[in-house]
């Protein structure tokens, strides 16, 4: 028999604020333990949350971007369970009212349309982060009370490839918004997932298995690579499943059960009467919506069709949205785009790994960038004084106009000048001006080369070598 994998993810992911979500200590990552912290994240008695207007924002944002429908009405509840990390014994979430609920996630797998349904994407508080040193333990708040997105997709996945594809289209449509700087070495993307396998053609889902403790996209993708043959195997041996919680180990790639369902947590759900619900109004809501920016996907096939950019290219310009800015920019009125984009992939972007920098430290203006690919499109510099002029231009900020000015790289295409850089080459080079006479070809090259080092580069090499061979066929 045939078995399907059936996959929902639970990812969260850390939003853009600059403070916390009910209290105003900063939201930082790498400040000194318990550093930011107050007796509303720490939950002393008797304090009250005030709402952080702009997770609600980024949340509404976040509802847009994931195609959802608002749902209205949000209100925070209380999820309790003790755990050192928890400094309150409860955790504000929106079980019951989330702010946005049936969304759609559209990407790429493999060269083909897919989509992935959002049951719900929520707000919810971060809890700290505990630290074992040998013979004790050390807990930091600074992350407690920290504003989260729940986004809890549903069973549509089922494959460990559509999972990863899945998740890095969440990442960059988030990113794309300013919701999340889904920063994974900050821990602002966690994920959990739930997989079970069944027949093909059976519409029943199997027990609901939980994996937990992966740490990059890719840990995800192993992890389900290794659960989904797990399962069917044990079926297939006459096993049976139950619905358990289990824990990725990296290091071995293997899953090890946690809990199973009789010792699952009972969370006894409560109402928050501290929190006001959240009602938004259409006009709060239209003025988010202004912030709405276009979708990678769509953005992609808009610069594909608009700038005539191959598939490749336009995958590496929407990766980075501030890539694919740049690109727009420089674009502006460039005959040819394309070679925008070669010069902004292959250059613009070695540069930047290169000195561990990032567009925003670029010191020369799009214009500038602009005039030098205009340059090389009319012959005015050759591609190899083009790299020698990119080189200046990213470390001084300088026009490439007045590099080439102050350099003297301007390009020759004077003929007088041309021929004499020819006849004086030939003359210097009888042996191989005799060969090509005697119609050896590669002689020609040699010249050409000869010509274009006497010229320090700057020789028009299509006219050299068409003046090499008037003059020696001549
Ligand atoms: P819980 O409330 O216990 O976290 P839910 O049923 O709300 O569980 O679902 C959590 C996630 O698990 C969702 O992403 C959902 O799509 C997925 N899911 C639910 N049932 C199954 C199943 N049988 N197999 C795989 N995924 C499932
Ligand atoms: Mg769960
Ligand atoms: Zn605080």
């Amino acid at each position: 028999m045939k078995y399907e994998a059936v996959i929902g993810l639970e990812t969260h992911v850390q939003l853009k604020t600059r403070t916390k979500m009910w209290c105003g200590c900063v939201n930082e990552f790498g400040a000194e333990p318990n550093s930011n912290v107050c007796p509303v994240c720490l939950g002393f008695p008797g304090v009250l949350p005030v709402a952080n207007a702009e997770a609600l924002r980024l949340t509404a944002l976040a509802g847009f971007l994931l195609n959802c429908e608002g749902a209205g009405f949000a209100k925070g509840g209380r999820k309790n369970y003790f755990y050192p990390d928890n400094p309150k014994n409860y955790q504000i979430t929106q079980l019951d009212f989330p702010s946005n609920i049936c969304g759609r996630v559209d990407f790429e797998l493999n060269g083909d349309l897919s989509q992935v349904c959002i049951t719900r994407a929520h707000l919810e508080e971060d809890v700290g982060k505990s630290f074992h040193f040998g013979d004790c333990s050390g807990l930091d708040f600074n992350r407690a009370g920290v504003p989260l997105l729940e986004i809890v997709s549903e069973p549509d996945i089922n494959s460990a490839d559509m999972a990863y594809e899945y998740l890095n289209a969440l990442k960059r449509i988030l990113e794309y918004g300013g919701v999340s700087d889904c920063d994974m070495e900050k821990g602002q993307v966690r994920c959990d997932v739930n997989v079970s396998v069944r027949p093909v053609g059976e519409i029943e889902l199997g027990a609901k298995i939980e994996i937990k403790n992966m740490n990059s996209f890719s840990g995800v993708r192993r992890a389900l690579q290794h659960e989904i043959p797990r399962q069917i195997d044990v079926i297939q041996n006459g096993g049976t499943l139950v619905q358990e919680t289990r824990r990725w180990n990296d290091d071995d790639g293997i899953t090890d059960s946690m809990r199973t369902k009789e010792d699952a947590h009972d969370y006894r759900y409560i109402p928050d009467p501290d929190l006001m619900p959240h009602t938004p109004t259409e006009e709060w809501l239209a003025h988010v919506k202004e912030c709405m920016v276009e979708l990678p996907l769509a953005r992609k096939q808009r610069l594909m069709a608009e700038y005539q950019l191959p598939e490749c290219d336009a995958d590496v310009l929407v990766a980075d949205s501030t890539l694919a800015d740049y690109f727009e920019i420089a674009a502006k009125g460039v005959e040819n785009p394309k070679t925008v984009a070669n010069w902004i992939i292959n250059n613009l972007q070695a540069k930047l790994t290169e000195s561990e920098t990032s567009l925003a430290d670029v010191k020369f203006t799009h214009a500038g960038f602009s005039e030098l690919v205009g340059f090389v499109e009319s012959g005015k510099i050759n591609s190899k004084i083009a790299q020698e002029v990119f080189g200046e231009m990213f470390s001084t900020g300088k026009t490439p106009a007045e590099i080439v000015k102050d350099k003297g790289l301007s390009q020759v295409s004077d003929m007088g000048e041309l021929e004499r850089l020819c006849k004086e080459t030939i003359e210097a080079h009888p042996g191989p001006s005799e060969d090509y006479r005697k119609g050896k070809e590669a002689a020609l090259n040699f010249l050409k080369g000869q010509v274009m080092k006497a010229s320090r580069g700057k020789a028009n090499p299509q006219m050299v070598g068409d003046l090499l061979k008037k003059i020696l066929t001549g």
